[in-house]
């Protein structure tokens, strides 16, 4: 499959590792837009947000989980964002379900 993300929990892409177990891998942004911008992947390729299904709620609340653990470890107690994008109009990139987790400034709303 010809997935950016896949082939980065695959290996075949390198990566700087922040967090990963059976059923999910997280990874430094190539271009962060924060101090601290890790990116939350689910193992399995789910496209989007939108083509998750209902076999996905738990993976779904676990990139969650995984993301206020690396707050924790990446020192981020005075706050945080998560962000998905999904689809053309949500902004989304690479067509493999991430959650953005994003730290170490201000952040600002509404978002752009
Ligand atoms: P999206 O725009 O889909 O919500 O987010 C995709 C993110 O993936 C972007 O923040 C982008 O910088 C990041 N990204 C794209 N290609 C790579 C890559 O090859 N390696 C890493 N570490 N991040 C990537
Ligand atoms: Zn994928």
């Amino acid at each position: 499959m010809d997935c950016i993300f896949c082939k980065i929990i695959a290996g075949t892409i390198p990566s700087a590792k922040a967090y990963e177990d059976d059923q999910t891998y997280a990874f430094a942004d190539i271009d962060p837009k924060a101090p601290v911008h890790l990116l939350i992947v689910p193992k399995k390729h789910i496209p989007s947000l939108a083509e998750a299904d209902a076999g996905d709620t738990a993976v779904l609340g676990h990139l969650h989980a995984v993301a206020r653990k690396l707050a924790t470890e990446h020192n981020l107690s005075a706050g945080y964002r998560t962000v998905i994008n999904t689809g053309p109009d949500g902004g989304q990139t690479v067509s493999h379900l991430h959650v953005h987790l994003l730290g170490g400034r201000q952040m600002h709303w509404p978002p752009g």
